[in-house]
């Protein structure tokens, strides 16, 4: 099929970055295509309402005139009614049966519209810039997304206002283009407007959009026949019985919701937002897919062996055990010192490298790289101070646990991802160790 189709009474033209998480969204669509038939958004929106005027809300809208369907033009892109008559009626128009994945309709039944859309345009200058080299500009989906504060790819700011006069541009306008200000006509794709983004700032935002993208390439990928209201409430419960001994209560605290709240959720009463969803992944270190899907590690997280004091030195390993472990060490990557090896192994930090001098050397090139990595001194501080408190439970044989932790250096110390990941790999390497005990 292609633009000369007669039944179609507009351009059958595809869809920007089709069946990829920037495929375009159908604002940027709508006006995509206003510019093939060369005429402005108003001409083709009001075609669009005359053939779905019996709709009782795009009627009032009409008769309101002025700015008014404009200015909620971002429900177009959404999970409500409107996105669904503007997805048929396009359809309709383009002869096109692929336009829902250009909504967030996919969605709809899983999340509530709270916090979902954005109210106003927003867009990466950056990546307007290089589409204006490549040679077609459009908005893509992911943009009309309340959670995407970020660009992934330029890890810069998305911007919502336009620096030349200053307005919140509408998804759609009279005569509104893609990376164009609707209001003063200016190209949005200027760079420099923004500064790049550092340190813990970017990594909680871009976390959130990894998420979000790897969503969005799911559902278009697998066509969404999974994402219903149900796998909603039995992933949360699922989650609740993996990484929480199946305590609600625990899960509440430590995912940081109220126990009502979280209990409603696991009860189907209320919908948790697609903010606490995506919360709950970065917690527990799963993708929205692995959620959804229930694919995570099944490791009891953060309660598992709470009230289960390990001793430690129960039992000496042998030499071979140990040159076990120091290898799986090695072959997983973990960043830990010789130091706090033979802490754990309870043998003596020099005999170690006697006698592993080979594995020795590897460990210890593989932390100099890691540290390297780690320049951040606030980072390397807290984290050494994590490691002390680890060892010294250790040593006491108590269970390094979440929980104790916290205890010992204060409320949250380990809710920063980069820290709570360094935690969350030295209790690996102490769960390995114990495996081998066992
Ligand atoms: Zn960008
Ligand atoms: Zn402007």
């Amino acid at each position: 099929m292609n633009g000369s189709d007669s039944r179609s009474r507009l351009f059958n033209i595809e869809p920007e970055g089709m069946n990829t998480p920037y495929i375009e969204s159908l604002t940027s669509y709508i006006n995509r295509l206003a510019n093939r038939h060369t005429v402005l958004v108003g001409t083709i929106v009001k075609k669009i309402l005359t053939q779905e005027l019996d709709k009782t809300y795009l009627k009032n809208i009409a008769i309101k005139g002025g700015d008014g369907f404009y200015k909620s033009s971002n429900a177009i892109n959404g999970v409500g009614q409107m996105a669904n008559d503007f997805v048929s009626v396009m359809e309709r128009l383009t002869t096109r049966n692929d336009l829902e994945n250009t909504t967030l309709l996919s969605l709809a039944e899983v999340f509530p519209t709270r916090g979902l859309s954005r109210n106003k345009k927003a867009w990466c200058p950056d990546c307007l810039e290089e589409m204006k080299l490549q040679g077609e500009i459009y908005e893509p989906l992911i943009w009309s997304i309340q959670a995407v504060k970020v660009c992934p790819r330029h890890k810069v700011n998305l911007i919502e206002q336009c620096p030349f006069c200053k307005t919140n541009p509408y998804f759609l306008d009279r005569s509104s283009n893609p990376g164009y200000c609707s209001k003063c006509l200016n190209w949005l794709g200027e760079s420099n407007q923004n500064k790049l983004l550092e340190g813990e700032q970017v990594n909680q935002s871009l976390d959130t959009v990894i998420l979000i993208r790897d969503l969005l390439n799911w559902v278009i990928r697998d066509e969404v026949i999974l994402l219903k209201r149900e796998n909603c409430i039995s992933s949360l419960n699922w989650a609740v019985h993996n990484f929480f001994r199946g305590s609600t209560s625990a899960a509440a605290n430590t995912l940081g919701f109220s126990n009502t709240t979280f209990r409603y959720w696991l009860n189907g009463i209320n919908r948790p937002t697609i903010n606490a969803i995506l919360d709950i992944c970065i917690i527990l270190g799963l993708s929205m897919e692995e959620f959804f899907l229930k694919r995570g590690k099944m490791t009891e997280l953060f309660y598992g062996r709470e009230n289960n004091i390990v001793k430690m030195n129960k039992k000496q390993l042998n030499y071979q055990e140990i040159g076990g472990f120091l290898s799986l060490i090695i072959n997983n990557g973990y960043n830990i010192s010789i130091k706090e090896i033979a802490q754990i192994v309870g043998c003596d930090r020099k005999l170690l490298s006697k006698v592993f001098p080979e594995q020795c050397q590897a460990i210890i090139s593989h932390n100099k790289e890691h540290i390297a990595n780690k320049k951040n001194s606030r980072f390397l501080d807290i984290s050494g101070k994590i490691e002390q408190t680890f060892f010294s439970l250790i040593q006491e044989n108590q269970y390094p646990s979440y929980r104790k932790i916290e205890a010992i250096m204060g409320e949250r110390v380990l809710q920063e991802k980069e820290i709570r990941n360094r935690y969350i790999e030295l209790k690996k390497v102490i769960d390995e160790f114990n495996n081998l005990l066992t």
